[in-house]
Parts: structure tokens; C-alpha cells; sequence
């Protein structure tokens, strides 16, 4: 397996420290709102890198934490608990919300074929471990007190940026909201291990601590949660890449001044999910989520094939013209499995053939819409139809998209269809007008962008036609 490595820049054979079980920590949802389909864009990604591993003969524990308390509006430190601004929004408790948004997060992975890890831990569970390393890193001078608070005092390192360029425009990526300076912090990029004193001091959730009655900062928690299950060397580490900096950065800061030594060999980074004002985000308000999609008539795995159609390392656009686009294709893949004879014998040797390819084009770097092509390329292969469902369901173990439930009969794509053709018929339109002023770079354009999504132009004595692939 190659993966791209955010702490080298390269993209890289992956080794991992033991032959039996890799270890595989991933962020989990802050669980104020719903997750929005950014945010799960990342998990699915995350999902497939997991099935891929194992598909690949390993075997993968896999952690996520659930953040419960400490992350503020800011990543930098700054603004109210985000956990409290949900529970104000709907005038519940900051348990009771948590409870409601983790079993919604849930919900939402199960409709999206996204594997439950093996261990998930919210971040209230683990208060004394996060008390124990503080009480360490102020023994080891990596932490200092001030204004009542526990700060990471960034400057003891040697080297702090591990993860990302000094490069403050690119670093504010993951700063967002209302930053404001703290005036007890000794350097910039200091950062809370623990909290007894806030701007907001209404924070429902406190506990003891040698520091006094208070909570946790963000980054702690995984860090903690991580070494707890995980260990002392971490294979894998996950989340968007807005977590580089400052959420990572500081997770390797606390961790290596913790343990004394290198935490986490691989960080395994996706990126956004922008809309068509930027990217999606929470704190937006308004965003999409799975529930949504499916109010329109989508099936959510329609979501996680649109996902797989583009690599996880470029930014990814959402827009209804596209979805519409693979939920065609979706469709007519489907119904194509569907008519595949199960009788006969399978060729196991042509299978082997097919899953060694398989993990050449998935596992170099988690080429997962060639890994769909390979889907039809199985199809069209001269060989028996119950070798073709063998293979389609056994790359299905990754590609997790239901191809072998059947055939979809319902209309649903009806409506969604019709979309999709007023669009192409707008596009073709559009091209006829930019030749007939010989603007020929925006026809070729018009034509690439039909063709990106699978939508093929033929001028014809007639007129333009099109046809759709898949
Ligand atoms: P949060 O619930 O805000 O802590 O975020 C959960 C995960 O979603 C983290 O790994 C984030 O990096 C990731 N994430 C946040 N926004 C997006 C987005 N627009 N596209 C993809 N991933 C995102
Ligand atoms: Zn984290």
C-alpha cells in the first residue's frame, strides 16, 4: 500500500511498526450539530483507507475519539465551547446533545456504509488520563500556568511546525472565527492542556483538577484517547485537513514531549468538501447533511460513490448537477449486477488476477475512482457471470456501495433525471452559441466538463447528441 504522508511531503510504501495490527487513530465529530456531508466526506475516505488495509491482509484497530468538551468556536483557543452553543441553540443540556448528535453521526455512517471504528471513546470518559499527562508535561517544563489556565509552551521544541509550513495564511486555514490574542499565552502558538479560567465562564461541564475546577482543552483528548488504546507508536493518524494545524500539529507537540520520543509514523489527510461559496462548515449553519439528500430522493450511497469518483488529496465541489449525474450511473451500474447469472463456477484464478490489480490501483495512494472503473472493466471481461458477481462483490468489501443488492426499481431518479437532461440540453446550448461565436476554448470546455461526468457529446449532421456512460 502507497499512501501519501503529510509529515514527509511523499507519498510512501506504508510499513507499519508491527506485522499484526495496525494502528489506525482517527478525529472524530465534534457532536454539537449534525455531521454535514464535508464532514463525512472525510470518514468515508477514512473508511475506504481501513477496508483497503484489511482487504490487504491486515488487521486494524481503529480508535475515535467523540468530542464532548473543549473544543471552542476558535481552534485557536478563543470563542465559546462549541458543545455549550449547541446546547443553548436547542435549550438542552450539553449531555443531552452530545447523546443526540453522536447516535445522529452514527446513524448517518451506517446509511453511508461507514465501518463503526473498533474502539470510539468520548472525551468525558477519559478526564483522569488527561489530568496525567498535564500533571507531566508541567513536570517536564513543557507546560506552564497562567491566568489560571495550563498552557503547552510551543517554544521548548525543537522543532514545532512538524506537520505544516510556517506559512501563517495557510495555517489560518484551521483558525477560524473570532481570534483573539490571550494575553497570558508566552508565545503565539501556546495552547490550553486545561482551562479554569475562559472569557465564557458558563461552561457546564468541570471537574476537579490539581489546577482547580475546570475542563480540557481540545488537543489533549486525542493525544490521550490515542495513547491510551494505541500505544506508545501510533501507525496511522486521520482526519481533513483542516485539523493539520493547529489541532495535529499540537497532538504531535503534546504527545512526543509526553513520551520522549516519535508518536505517529503516517498522516493520512482529505481534503474539503467546498460548496459553491467555499467549504462547508458547521459553524456556517447552513449545510448539508445525509438526512437531507435524502428528503430530496437520494440514496445516501449515492453520496459515498460521488466521494469515491475523485481523489480524496484534491478539494471536491459539491453540486446537484453531479450527484444527479452519479446517481444515474448508480442506477444503471446496479442494474446491471442485478442481471448477472449467479449459476455456474467461478474462476478463483481470474479472481486473484482481479483483486491483485484491485490493490495495485486502490492501494497506490487510494486511487478509489479507478477502483470503480475496474467495476466495469469486470463486467466487460470474458468471463462468466458468476465470476464477475464474485469479483464485484469482493471489491465491494472496500468499495462498500451495495453493488450486489439488486436492482433499483423505484423512480426516484425520475424527477432527478429530467434535471440532468434540462442541464446537458442547457450545456449543449451554451456550446452551440460559444462556436457559433468561435469561442472555441469555452466549447471545448463545455465539452470536458460533460465528459468529466461521464456525459459524451457527438456532433451529428442533426444536431449535438449526447450519451451517458456507465
Ligand atoms: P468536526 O466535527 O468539526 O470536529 O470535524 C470532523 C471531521 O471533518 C474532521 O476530520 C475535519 O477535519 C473534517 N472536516 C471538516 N470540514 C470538512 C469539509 N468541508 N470537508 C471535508 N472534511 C471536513
Ligand atoms: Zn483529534
Amino acid at each position: 500500500m502507497k499512501i501519501y504522508n503529510t509529515l514527509t511531503k511523499t507519498k510512501e510504501e506504508f510499513q507499519p511498526i508491527s506485522k499484526e495490527q495496525v494502528g489506525m487513530y482517527t478525529c472524530g465529530p465534534t457532536v454539537y450539530h449534525y455531521a454535514h456531508i464535508g464532514n463525512l466526506r472525510s470518514y468515508i475516505m477514512e473508511d475506504v483507507l481501513e477496508k483497503e488495509l484489511r482487504y490487504e491482509g491486515y488487521s486494524v484497530k481503529r480508535v475515535m475519539n467523540i468530542t464532548d468538551v473543549g473544543h471552542l468556536s476558535s481552534d485557536a483557543d478563543t470563542g465559546e465551547d462549541k458543545m455549550l452553543k449547541g446546547a443553548k441553540r436547542e435549550n438542552k443540556t450539553v449531555m443531552e446533545i452530545a447523546k443526540f448528535y453522536t447516535d445522529a453521526f452514527f446513524s448517518d455512517c451506517e446509511k453511508l456504509n461507514i465501518k463503526t471504528p473498533d474502539v470510539v471513546e468520548p472525551a468525558t470518559n477519559c478526564i483522569d488520563e488527561f489530568i496525567e499527562m498535564i500533571t507531566k508535561l508541567l513536570e517536564k517544563d513543557y507546560a506552564y500556568i497562567a491566568g489560571g489556565n495550563v498552557y503547552f509552551d510551543t517554544s521548548k521544541l525543537k522543532e514545532y511546525y512538524t506537520l505544516s509550513s510556517h506559512n501563517e495564511e495557510e495555517l489560518m486555514v484551521g483558525v477560524r472565527d473570532d481570534v483573539d490574542e490571550d494575553e497570558n499565552k508566552k508565545n503565539k502558538t501556546d495552547f490550553v492542556l486545561w482551562f479554569t479560567k475562559s472569557k465564557f465562564d458558563n461552561q457546564e461541564l468541570k471537574w476537579d483538577s490539581p489546577w482547580g475546577v475546570g475542563y480540557p482543552g481540545w488537543h489533549i483528548e486525542c493525544s490521550c484517547i490515542s495513547l491510551k488504546h494505541l500505544g506508545e507508536n501510533l501507525d496511522l493518524h486521520c482526519g481533513g485537513i483542516d485539523n493539520i494545524f493547529p489541532h495535529h500539529t499540537n497532538e504531535i507537540a503534546q504527545s512526543e514531549a509526553y513520551l520522549g520520543h516519535k508518536w505517529c509514523n503516517y498522516w493520512f489527510h482529505v481534503h474539503h468538501l467546498n460548496d459553491k461559496s467555499g467549504k462547508m462548515s458547521k459553524s456556517k449553519g447552513d449545510f448539508l447533511t445525509v438526512s437531507l439528500l435524502e428528503e430530496k430522493g437520494y440514496d445516501p450511497i449515492v453520496y459515498r460513490m460521488f466521494c469515491l469518483q475523485s481523489h480524496y488529496r484534491k478539494p471536491l465541489e459539491f453540486s446537484y448537477e453531479v450527484l444527479d449525474s452519479v446517481a444515474a450511473g448508480y442506477k444503471k451500474l446496479r442494474n446491471r449486477i442485478a442481471k448477472l447469472d449467479k449459476s455456474g463456477d467461478t474462476d478463483m484464478k481470474l479472481a486473484a488476477e482481479y483483486k491483485k490489480k484491485f490493490i495495485e490501483v486502490v492501494g497506490n495512494d487510494m486511487n478509489t475512482a479507478s477502483g470503480i472503473t475496474m467495476v466495469y472493466d469486470v463486467l466487460k471481461a470474458d468471463t462468466n457471470d458468476a465470476t464477475k458477481l464474485y469479483i464485484i462483490k469482493d471489491f465491494d468489501y472496500v468499495l462498500s456501495l451495495n453493488l450486489l443488492a439488486g436492482e433499483i426499481v423505484s423512480d426516484q431518479q425520475t424527477s432527478v433525471d429530467s434535471e440532468m437532461e434540462a442541464y446537458i440540453l442547457d450545456m449543449i446550448e451554451k456550446r452551440a452559441m460559444a462556436k457559433k461565436e468561435r469561442d472555441f476554448a469555452t466549447a471545448d470546455s463545455i465539452r470536458d466538463e460533460l465528459a468529466a461526468k461521464g456525459i459524451v457529446l457527438k456532433d451529428t449532421r442533426e444536431g449535438t447528441t449526447y450519451e451517458i456512460l456507465g
